[in-house]
């Protein structure tokens, strides 16, 4: 299991305002391209910037949008992407 620390967050939490927080591990993705095709909100996209292997990895362009569904993560194969609850957002009384 990786640490939150070894994870790189897509959306840096001071910059989040959202309940959720999608966590990638950017190098796991083999850019199948399931978490931002199925994603029932849209809040993933295919980044425009590969990864060490060469792939695509999600980027979360409308994290506001997102309902914590972990759909994502259900769906990896790669285990590379992670839904977290925004703990900034629960200390500032965020529903
Ligand atoms: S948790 Fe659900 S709504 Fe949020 S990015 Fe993943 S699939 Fe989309
Ligand atoms: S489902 Fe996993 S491996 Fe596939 S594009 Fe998304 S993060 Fe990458």
């Amino acid at each position: 299991m990786l640490t939150r620390q070894e994870r790189a967050p897509i959306v840096p939490e001071e910059e989040s305002n959202t309940k959720w927080r999608i966590v990638v591990n950017e190098d796991w993705c083999k850019g199948c391209g399931f978490c931002y095709t199925f994603c029932p909100r849209e809040v993933l996209e295919k980044s425009d910037k590969f990864n060490t292997k060469g792939y695509y990895p999600p980027v979360a362009t409308n994290i506001d949008r997102c309902v914590g569904c972990g759909l994502c993560e259900a769906l990896c194969p790669d285990f590379a992407i992670h839904v977290e609850e925004n703990e900034e957002h629960s200390k500032r009384g965020g529903k």
